[in-house]
């Protein structure tokens, strides 16, 4: 019977170091008006590549990776772990070698890439020496990929791609980008009419019109790319053709379930600093902890991120169980759904018990509550999630055709009952 919710002495102990590390090294950084994904900034580098050393000497470097790929091959549970400790710090992620996009990249190119294509970028991503974005969605929609336009038409031995992409993060410091195309437009199947392709940032014909920020970001790092006759090598296609639907679903699945780690962090973040705050605020005889609306507030926000934390868990022992993000899809989906509503309630929470301070730009919870719509809208938002999870829960249901009073109605249950159990019978016999 195996059913243990305790963490071994040994990882405990990197988990410590980590939290004081990512407490004392890299929060500060956040502060210092630099980006994590500006790799070539060496004012950046300076300060990041010997935290990144130090991570590598502990062991604990690009821990989403098995050891064939450099990484330590801890599994979702371990690594749900660590993220909750990552996901308090911007930088965090690129200090532990695990930041997005570059994960989800480096991951269908370790998957899908030729060898020439890993030798020349699953290396330096891996090691972070360049980044990468992912160039899926489209000005016109993003929830629905069946609808992008974005074409590449093979010419000779060259693919030339035209066409315009909306958010791609990152855009603006990489040196590659991951752009799904249509290549097939008059296929049966929808879900083979596109592609994926590797463009390198510099190939002329890649335009990015501008950088876009998530509101109240300083540093706009959303690419609104555009691609005009981008002519790329035939073997810069990525996977096979048509199939750039399986490899972007190879890519998500743990992408999300990795922001839902990162998010169990912010939300404890928020909860720790409204405790803080409850205990310390003055009012009347006096704190305002001693009153039971915000009493009802810290407890509310507790047993919601207690309750997301350990589906999150739960789903990540579920991947370390199948190693098929597919069997797990419904829980990947169901807690893709249920975290921004945590992050939300709990940040907006935090928020309202720092009053004045709250909604002001001295301290981090408005750009938390917004952080929480983005949880909500990027890799898709809630309602696609949530139908996902019925759809799926749904089939076990197959072939169900109740009458209008079916056999759970209690008038039924309860003839079975009595044909089933003689109680005159039953009383005579006692
Ligand atoms: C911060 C951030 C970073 C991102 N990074 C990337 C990136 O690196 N690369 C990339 O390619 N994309 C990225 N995205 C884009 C993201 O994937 C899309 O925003 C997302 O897929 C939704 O597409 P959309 O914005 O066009 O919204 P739309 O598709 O226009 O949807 C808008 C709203 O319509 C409703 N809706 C849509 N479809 C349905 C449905 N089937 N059922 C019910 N309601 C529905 C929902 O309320 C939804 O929020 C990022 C987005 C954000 C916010």
């Amino acid at each position: 019977m195996a059913w243990d919710f305790e963490t071994d002495p040994d990882f405990q102990e990197k988990l410590d170091w980590m939290d004081g590390f990512v407490r004392d090294e890299v929060e500060p950084l956040s502060f210092l008006g630099l980006h994590p994904a500006d790799v070539k900034n060496p004012k950046r580098n300076a300060l990041v590549r010997p935290l990144q050393e130090q991570v590598k000497a502990k062991g604990l470097w690009a821990c989403h990776l098995g050891p064939d790929l450099g990484g330590q091959g801890y599994g979702q549970v371990k690594l749900g772990l660590m993220n909750e400790i990552l996901g308090r710090a911007g930088f965090a992620p690129s200090v532990f070698g695990c930041q997005a996009p570059d994960t989800g990249n480096a991951e269908i190119i370790a998957h899908y890439g030729t060898p020439e294509q890993k030798e020349r970028y699953l290396k330096p991503l891996l090691n972070n020496e360049i980044v990468s974005a992912f160039s899926m969605t489209e000005p016109q929609g993003g929830s629905d990929p069946t609808g992008f336009v974005t074409r590449a038409e093979l010419d000779g031995d060259e693919w030339v791609i035209n066409g315009e992409k909306w958010f791609s993060t990152n855009a603006k410091w990489s040196d590659l980008l991951v752009v799904m195309a249509v290549t097939d437009p008059n296929a049966e199947e929808r879900h083979k009419r596109t592609s994926m392709f590797l463009v390198p940032t510099d190939t002329p014909g890649v335009e990015i019109l501008r950088n876009v920020s998530v509101w109240g970001g300083q540093d706009g790092s959303e690419g609104y790319v555009r691609y005009t006759d981008v002519r790329i090598p035939a073997d810069h296609l990525l996977g096979e053709r048509g199939g750039a639907f399986v490899i972007s679903q190879t890519r998500l699945g743990g992408g999300r379930i990795h922001h839902a780690m990162r998010t169990v962090g912010a939300c404890k973040k928020a909860l720790d600093l409204m405790c803080r705050r409850a205990v310390s605020r003055k009012t009347r005889e006096g704190t305002i902890s001693d009153k039971q609306m915000v009493r009802m507030h810290i407890a509310d926000s507790y047993i919601e991120l207690e309750q997301f934390k350990l589906y999150v868990l739960k789903t990540a022992w579920m991947i370390d169980k199948y190693k098929d993000y597919r069997k797990v899809r419904k829980d990947i989906a169901a807690i893709k759904a249920l975290m921004p509503k945590v992050y939300h309630d709990i940040a907006a929470r935090a928020l309202h018990i720092h009053g004045a301070l709250g909604v002001s730009n001295e301290m981090p919870f408005a750009g938390q509550v917004i952080g929480a719509f983005v949880m909500g809208i990027a890799d898709g938002p809630t309602e696609v999630h949530k139908e996902t999870v019925a759809k799926q829960h749904l089939r076990a249901y197959r072939g169900v055709n109740d009458p209008i009073f079916p056999e759970y109605s209690i008038p039924n249950l309860r003839d079975a009952a009595r044909a089933r159990f003689d109680m005159e019978q039953l009383v005579a016999a006692e």
